[in-house]
This record gives C-alpha cells, sequence and structure tokens, in this order.
C-alpha cells in the first residue's frame, strides 16, 4: 500500500487524508500546530455547491450540512438601503443540498474529528522544515528534528507553504489584495425582528466606504462580515483592539443607509473578529517535482470573495486521490493531477481577484463601482446562475479513471 505524508491539517489535510484513504493508500496528516490553527483566523467560511458535491464522493458532505446554514440565495443592495437584485449561489444538487456557510473554526475541528473517526492519523505540533526525494520515495524533516519517510508528500499547508518553497524556491509569495476582512456573529431578537430577515438570504451592501455582508442563521443569530480597502498590509504587532476595531467600522459603515453599522455596534467582543489581511496567491508555476505536490491555499490561494477557497481545496484532494489511485508511477500521477487541475482553479482565481479589485478600489474607482455595480448584477441576474455555471456546475466522477499524460 502507497504511503503518504500530508502536511497541514487545516481544510486540504484531512480531505486529502479521507479522499487518499477511499483510494486505498495510508494517509498521515502532520499539522504545525497543537490544533488546527488556521481555523481560528476569519469568521466564516461559504462552502458551495461544486465543493459540496465532491466532499459527497466521500460520503463527508453531512460534516457541512449538520453543522453548517444554507445560504442559497445572495440578495444585493446600494449604500441608500436600494434592492438590486437577488441571486442564487450556484444551484441544488439532487439530494437538495445547497450552499452552505460554516463557521471556520467548527469547519476545521469537524473535518479533523472525522477524519479521525475513519482511521486517519495526525500527528500535531509537526512543522515541515525540509524535505527531499530518496530513491524509494521522499524524506520530510519537521521542527523538531525528526524525520520521516514515505512514497509521496503532499503539501496542503496553506498560503504560506513551506512545501511550495521546497519545491521551487522562487515560487511567489501571498499577495496582498488591500482589503482587510472582519466579522462577527450577533444574537440580538430584537434587532433580528425589526430587519425581518429571511434565513438563508445573504445580503450584501455596497456600502461607501466599506463592503458589507449578513445572514440570519435558524436559531436567530446574525453572521456578518465587511470589507475595507485598505493600501497598507496589516502588520503583524497591530495591537488595536476589537473595541477599536469596531468603532472604526462603525463609523465607516454609518455613512450608509441600512443595518450594518448598528449590526456591528451590537457585536460584543467575544465574537468580534478583527481585522486581517485579505490574499491571494498569483500563479504559481510548478506544483509538483517528482515525489512531492501542493494542494489547495499552498497551489493557488483565491480571494475569500469568490467564496470557492474550501471547495477548490476539496476538489483538489478528490481529485488528486483518483490520480494516485490509478496511475503506479507518482510522478506521472501527479503531472496528471495538475493537468486536470490548473486551468480550472486558474479560472477561479482570477474571477476571485477580479470581485475584490471591485471592492479594494478606493475614491473615484469606487464611486463607478458604486454606480455601475447595479446595472452589471441586474444583468447577471436576469441570466440566473447560468454566467458562472463553469464554476458551480462543476463534478467530478469518482469513478472514471485517470489517465496519464
Ligand atoms: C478570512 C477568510 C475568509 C474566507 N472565506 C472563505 C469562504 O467564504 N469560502 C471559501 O471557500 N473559502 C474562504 N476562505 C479561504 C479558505 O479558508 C481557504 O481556501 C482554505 O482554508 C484552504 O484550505 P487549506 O487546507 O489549503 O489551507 P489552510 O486552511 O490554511 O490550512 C493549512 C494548514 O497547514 C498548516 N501548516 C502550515 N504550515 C505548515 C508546516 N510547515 N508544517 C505543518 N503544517 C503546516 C496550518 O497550520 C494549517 O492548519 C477564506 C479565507 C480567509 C482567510
Amino acid at each position: 500500500m502507497k504511503t503518504a505524508l500530508i502536511i497541514g491539517g487545516g481544510i486540504a489535510g484531512p480531505v486529502t487524508a479521507m479522499a487518499l484513504q477511499q483510494a486505498g493508500l495510508e494517509p498521515i496528516v502532520y499539522e504545525a500546530y497543537e490544533e488546527a490553527a488556521a481555523g481560528q483566523i476569519g469568521a466564516y467560511l461559504t462552502v458551495a455547491v461544486n465543493g459540496l458535491s465532491a466532499l459527497a464522493l466521500l460520503d463527508a458532505h453531512h460534516v457541512v450540512t449538520e453543522i453548517g446554514h444554507p445560504t442559497a440565495t445572495l440578495s444585493f443592495s446600494t449604500s441608500a438601503g436600494k434592492h438590486i437584485t437577488d441571486m442564487p449561489i450556484g444551484g441544488t444538487l439532487p439530494d437538495g443540498t445547497v450552499t452552505h456557510s460554516i463557521k471556520r473554526r467548527d469547519m476545521y475541528r469537524a473535518l479533523n474529528a472525522e477524519a479521525t473517526r475513519r482511521g486517519v492519523r495526525f500527528e500535531y505540533g509537526k512543522r515541515l522544515v525540509d524535505a527531499t526525494s530518496t530513491a524509494d520515495g521522499v524524506r520530510a524533516t519537521f521542527a523538531d528534528g525528526t524525520t520521516i519517510e514515505a512514497d509521496v508528500l503532499i503539501g496542503a499547508d496553506g498560503i504560506r507553504s513551506r512545501t511550495r518553497e521546497i519545491i521551487d524556491p522562487t515560487a511567489p509569495k501571498a499577495h496582498f489584495l488591500g482589503i482587510y476582512g472582519l466579522g462577527g456573529f450577533v444574537t440580538d431578537p430584537a434587532l433580528h425582528r425589526e430587519l425581518g430577515l429571511r434565513p438563508g438570504v445573504y445580503n450584501m451592501i455596497f456600502g461607501k466606504k466599506a463592503f458589507f455582508g449578513y445572514f440570519v442563521a435558524p436559531d436567530g443569530e446574525i453572521w456578518w462580515f465587511a470589507n475595507m480597502p485598505r493600501t497598507q498590509e496589516l502588520s503583524a504587532q497591530d495591537s488595536a483592539s476589537a473595541a477599536q476595531w469596531r468603532a472604526q467600522l462603525v463609523e465607516l459603515l454609518s455613512a450608509d443607509r441600512g443595518p450594518a453599522a448598528r449590526i456591528v455596534a451590537a457585536t460584543t467582543d467575544d465574537t468580534f473578529v478583527s481585522a486581517f489581511n485579505q490574499y491571494d496567491m498569483p500563479t504559481v508555476a510548478t506544483w509538483h517535482n517528482d515525489k512531492m505536490v501542493i494542494v489547495g491555499d499552498a497551489a493557488h490561494a483565491v480571494a475569500s470573495s469568490s467564496g470557492q477557497g474550501v471547495s477548490m481545496a476539496v476538489e483538489d484532494a478528490v481529485t488528486l486521490a483518483i490520480c494516485l489511485r490509478d496511475i503506479p508511477d507518482t510522478t506521472a500521477a501527479l503531472a496528471a493531477f495538475e493537468d486536470r487541475r490548473r486551468e480550472r482553479v486558474e479560472r477561479v482565481v482570477a474571477h476571485g481577484a477580479e470581485t475584490s479589485s471591485d471592492k479594494a478600489s478606493s475614491g473615484l474607482g469606487r464611486l463607478l463601482v458604486r454606480l455601475l455595480t447595479p446595472y452589471f448584477l441586474k444583468k447577471a441576474a436576469k441570466a440566473g446562475v447560468a454566467p458562472l455555471s463553469w464554476m458551480f456546475d462543476h463534478r467530478i466522477d469518482w469513478t472514471a479513471p485517470a489517465l496519464t499524460r
């Protein structure tokens, strides 16, 4: 049985482990932190129908549907509170499943728990520092000085991937999108009643100074995120408190009509997610060498505004497992994986970068976006999901054999 070292226990890591197990390989996951730390950043994730469909091939989409909430519709408004249009976020799977939103921390924990339940071994506190190909496979070295060997190494180690650097020391670094993200959760029955929110509808407001999105969960909790355009990357040393970020955001949102400023003001410190930088990855020219490969954000981080980061990671995981299942030569299997994935993920990254640049622009650019977006959104809504069907309708066939180049 082929053995696989998976570096990173975030999203791509546990899903790749479950997919490889189903494909007949023996995976072990090595995570740098004591628990999946990436889940601590940000508020929540949207898992689109294409990602849920890929998870369903592993019988794992229940991980999202049991804890997350259906968010099948986008409803856009202007800063003046004028409704622009409603649009579906992808279609509906044959079993009735639609796009879901799930708290980041819940998603990471649930995926780790599900993979563990299936017998996948996780080693926490193991940070990859180096890896080399050997005659029979690959040897990984961790920060604690230990080494381990296997047939193949899969870097699911996120946007600051060490595996990516090992495969190609000249690989590009993450690119700052000119946006800070913030978010939070509010339980305020009076506010909820007053706003008359429709469950499952994701409200998006093109504010004058910040972009704001929110929806209400079935239990009445309001989930929200905001994007502030900023030219300077937030430094790791930034020490502004939740209260300071909240005050700044409330001030920006007060320029608009609608509930955004009140929702943020009602968010308490313990559920307020302070500002974090938003990134994507420019094209990574080299995804693999003879025995190592990168998947998920390590290979192609997509702007969070596309809502496709998780779905791309899951599609990668399933596709890689099919290639390693069917193509005995590891190097040929990794090349077949890249062939199947590169064009699609680069199209999704480009789409995400386009939607982010709308949010990042300031001054005249931002004014133009606010004036022109309603026209384009209405046009797109008339066409239903069709303009983005290439993104949402992608389905992977687990039974179709992978072929070499
Ligand atoms: C704020 C925010 C909002 C987002 N919103 C959405 C959304 O709505 N929808 C969506 O689909 N996507 C969204 N995304 C993107 C999504 O979170 C990522 O695409 C997804 O997490 C990628 O999964 P991954 O497993 O590739 O990387 P990660 O989730 O980053 O996991 C990487 C893991 O590798 C570990 N690691 C790193 N280096 C090492 C090392 N050297 N050794 C061992 N382990 C290591 C890390 O600790 C981490 O656990 C958002 C991202 C952010 C930051």
